[in-house]
């Protein structure tokens, strides 16, 4: 497996946060990516993913420090709302970051990833990719694209060494969607909903994606490993 640095979008709260801390916490040198440059672990760059620019400028810092092994695409945004009452606006820019900032990191992570010979990438979907869910036509169409872009990636960068997996969370508590999951409403509805009874929690994210990371299992690629409390089968 190959060996650097994995760069981690929307690593200053939330899911990103906790994947951030779990690969330092298995000894691989982190950098974390977000707007505000913060981030609980490794090396902290500013860079908002939907600048195009930003972004390839922040990929070439990071490879001028040494070998790229990994990305984790796991900046992610979500505008709810009913379609009859969905702007243009909002669901650009959910498409914006969700999907095609999914597609520019990678670009940009490739000729480094090939160059250390090899990687992996793991793009943070969402089990709403598969489901059709009232008020989530955007996020269900950005999700999807991620599923459909990761396989893209599997296929087309086998050979250089490098295999791309999306992991597709459930509820998971984070600032997202705290305000909603703490409606008692939701509470009962989850309770009923998810077979493992409650939301997940950032860690068993971080857990999954850093084993990706930390085994070389070079067969398993462009793959959705869904991580919801099987919620997703539960019809
Ligand atoms: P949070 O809102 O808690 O965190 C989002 C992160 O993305 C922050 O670090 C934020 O940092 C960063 N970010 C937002 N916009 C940008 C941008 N333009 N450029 C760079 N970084 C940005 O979200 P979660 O941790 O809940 O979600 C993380 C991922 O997991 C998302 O892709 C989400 O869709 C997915 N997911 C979440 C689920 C959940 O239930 N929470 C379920 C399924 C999937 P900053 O503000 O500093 O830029």
């Amino acid at each position: 497996m190959a060996e650097g640095q994995i760069v981690v979008t929307g690593a200053s709260k939330g899911i990103g946060a906790a994947i951030a801390a779990e690969l330092e916490g298995r000894g691989h040198p982190v950098v974390c990516l977000s707007r505000s440059g913060r981030g609980p672990a490794g090396r902290q760059i500013a860079c908002d993913m939907t600048e195009e620019a930003a972004v390839a400028a922040a990929f070439a810092a990071i490879a001028a420090e040494g070998p790229v092994a990994g990305l984790v695409n796991n900046a992610g945004v979500h505008i709810g709302g009913p379609i009859a009452a969905l702007s243009v606006e909002s669901f650009e820019e959910t498409m914006a970051l969700n999907a095609t900032a999914v597609m520019v990191a990678a670009r940009e992570a490739y000729p480094h990833l090939r160059a250390g010979g090899g990687g992996t990438i793991v793009n943070i979907g969402s089990f709403f990719d598969k489901l059709g869910v009232p008020d989530n036509l955007a996020y269900c169409a950005s999700k999807a694209a991620v599923a459909a872009m990761t396989r893209c990636m599997a296929v087309e960068w086998a050979r250089d060494g490098i295999r791309a997996l999306t992991v597709a969370p459930g509820y998971i508590e984070t600032d997202l969607n705290r305000d909603y999951l703490a409606r008692e409403k939701v509470r009962a509805w989850m309770r009923s909903r998810i077979p493992t009874g409650a939301p997940g929690r950032p860690e068993d994210v971080a857990r999954l994606v850093a084993a990706l990371f930390g085994e070389d299992i070079g067969f398993l690629t462009g793959e959705t490993i869904y991580i919801d409390g099987a919620q997703g089968m539960n019809h």
